[in-house]
C-alpha cells in the first residue's frame, strides 16, 4: 500500500458491497484501501474516527446552473460550491445556459473555466450547450472536455439560448452521436405547451395546467424516436410526468441509449401543498400531484429513473413576484437535497444504499465521472459524512446559497451533513468551510 496520510474510521461505510464498519485509507487524495474497522492505523497518517455517522461517497450533482458570469446576482461559483459542500456534494457539472456567456463554443467555455477556477470548493465540470446554430461547435467542446451537451425542445426562458426544433434536434443529434457524445434535453414540447390554457395570476393550480404532463410526454417520445433511429445516447433532465416512465421503461429494454434524472422537488414536495403565489415553487416542468409523485419512487425503485439531481436554478428574489406565469422558474435547492431526498426516502423505506446509488453513483456513471461516485480503491477520497438520524429545521437565512429564496423553508428535514471531504481534505466541517480546493474536471480525465 502507498503512503497513507489518513485513515477515517466510521461503524457505518457505504461501499457498493454494501454498509459495513471500515478504514478507509487515503493517500495523495485517493482511496488507497477499505480496510476492516480496527485495522492498525500507519505510523504517519492521521485517524479521523467519526463514531456512528455514515460515510457515503460525496454526492455528484450533474445538473446545477451556477449562472457564473453574467448572472451572478443570481448565483455563482463561490457562493454555489459552498453550498454543496455544506450539503455534501463534492462534484458538480454547471449547466451552459443562464450565465453570460452560455457554454456554447469553446471561447465561451475557457470563461466560464476561468471564472470557476480559483473560487471553486468542489469538483466543477462543464455541460456544452447545443443550439440551432452551433452545430460545429459541438465537436471542438466535446474534445475541450464538456461532459455533453443541453438543449431545449422549447423555450429556454433566456433569449441566448433558443430552442431546437425536431429538424435541428435530429441534426445535432447526428453530429453528437457521430462522437459517442451525450445530448441531455429538457424535454417539453413546445406545440403541447401552445395548446395549454394560459392564465397568468396567483393560483399554483393554473399555472400546472399550462404545464400539462402531455408536453413531456410527446417530446420524450419524439427524442426515443430520434434517439433509436440516429444510434444516440440522449439523457432526460428534471423527469416530473411519472406517465412518461411506461415509455421509457420500454425503450430501455429494447436498448436504446437513454437515461434518467428526476429532482428533489419532483420527489419530495406536491402540488397540493403550493400555497398561491409561493413562487419559490415554481419550475418548469412544474411539481405535480401526490399520486404523480408515488409513480416516480417507484420508477426509481425499478431504475427506470436513474438519478437524483437538484436543478438548482435560482435567481434574484425580486423575480421570484407572486404572478406565476411571469415569475422565474428555477427552485434552489443545491445545500438541501440529500437531507430531503433522505427524508422522503425514508419514510418510504428506502435505504440509504439506495440515496447513494441515486445522487452519487448513478450521476458519475452519467457524466463519465470515473474516479467519482463510490467508496473504492482507485477513486478520489471524496464523502460526505451523514448523521442520518439527526433533524434540522430549514432557516433560508442559514443556507449558503447567493439568495436565500428556496421551497424547503420551514421543512424538518432527516439528516445532518456533519462534514465534507474531497480528495482526502476536510472542506465543510459542520457548517465551518474550507478555503476553495475544488479542481475543474473536463470529460478527458
Ligand atoms: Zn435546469
Amino acid at each position: 500500500m502507498p503512503d497513507v496520510q489518513l485513515v477515517l474510521r466510521s461503524t457505518r461505510v457505504i461501499t457498493p458491497e454494501g454498509t459495513r464498519p471500515a478504514s478507509i485509507a487515503v493517500s495523495d487524495g485517493t482511496i488507497a484501501a477499505v480496510l476492516p474497522y480496527d485495522a492498525e492505523v500507519p505510523v504517519d497518517a492521521r485517524l479521523e474516527d467519526v463514531g456512528d455517522d455514515v460515510v457515503l461517497p460525496g454526492i455528484v450533482d450533474t445538473h446545477v446552473h451556477v449562472n457564473d458570469p453574467g448572472r451572478t446576482e443570481w448565483e455563482g461559483f463561490w457562493t454555489a460550491t459552498r453550498a454543496a459542500a455544506a450539503g455534501g456534494i463534492t462534484t458538480l457539472v454547471d449547466m451552459p445556459l443562464n450565465s453570460l456567456p452560455p457554454t456554447t463554443t469553446v471561447e465561451h467555455l475557457r470563461v466560464k473555466q476561468d471564472t470557476a477556477r480559483t473560487k471553486a470548493h468542489i469538483d466543477v465540470g462543464f455541460w456544452g450547450g447545443a443550439l440551432p446554430d452551433n452545430v460545429t461547435d459541438l465537436r471542438p467542446l466535446h474534445d475541450a472536455g464538456v461532459f455533453g451537451f443541453k438543449c431545449f425542445l422549447s423555450p429556454s426562458g433566456v433569449d441566448e439560448f433558443p430552442e431546437l426544433d425536431q429538424e435541428q434536434l435530429a441534426k445535432s443529434l447526428a453530429e453528437i452521436a457521430g462522437f459517442g457524445g451525450l445530448m441531455i434535453v429538457h424535454a417539453e414540447d413546445p406545440h403541447h405547451l401552445a395548446a395549454a390554457p394560459q392564465k397568468s395570476g396567483r393560483k399554483y393550480i393554473d399555472f400546472l395546467a399550462s404545464r400539462p404532463r402531455d408536453a413531456e410526454n410527446a417530446a420524450i417520445e419524439n427524442l426515443i424516436t430520434q434517439a433509436r433511429r440516429l444510434k444516440a445516447r440522449v439523457h432526460v433532465l428534471h423527469l416530473s410526468s411519472s406517465d412518461a416512465l411506461p415509455l421509457i421503461a420500454a425503450a430501455k429494454a429494447e436498448g436504446v441509449g437513454i437515461t434518467v434524472e428526476s429532482c428533489p422537488h419532483f420527489l419530495t414536495l406536491t402540488a397540493e401543498e403550493v400555497p398561491d403565489g409561493a413562487t419559490e415553487f415554481k419550475c418548469c416542468p412544474p411539481i405535480r400531484e401526490a399520486a404523480n409523485q408515488d409513480a416516480l419512487w417507484e420508477g426509481l425503485a425499478d431504475g427506470t429513473i436513474d438519478c437524483i439531481v437538484s436543478d438548482h436554478s435560482p435567481s434574484t428574489a425580486d423575480l421570484k413576484s407572486p404572478d406565476f406565469a411571469s415569475a422565474w422558474g428555477g427552485i434552489s435547492s443545491l445545500q438541501l437535497g440529500l437531507p430531503a431526498i433522505w427524508t422522503e426516502a425514508r419514510r418510504r423505506g428506502r435505504s440509504l444504499e439506495d440515496v447513494v446509488r441515486w445522487m452519487s453513483t448513478a450521476p458519475a456513471r452519467l457524466a463519465g465521472l470515473d474516479r467519482k461516485g463510490a467508496i473504492e480503491v482507485g477513486r478520489d477520497a471524496d464523502f460526505a459524512v451523514l448523521d442520518p438520524d439527526a433533524t434540522f429545521t430549514v432557516d433560508p437565512a442559514e443556507l449558503e446559497h447567493r439568495n436565500r429564496v428556496t421551497a424547503y423553508a420551514g421543512k424538518t428535514l432527516h439528516g445532518v451533513v456533519t462534514s465534507t471531504w474531497l480528495r482526502g481534505e476536510r472542506i465543510a466541517d459542520r457548517g465551518t468551510l474550507a478555503e476553495p480546493t475544488g479542481r475543474l474536471l473536463d470529460r478527458n480525465g
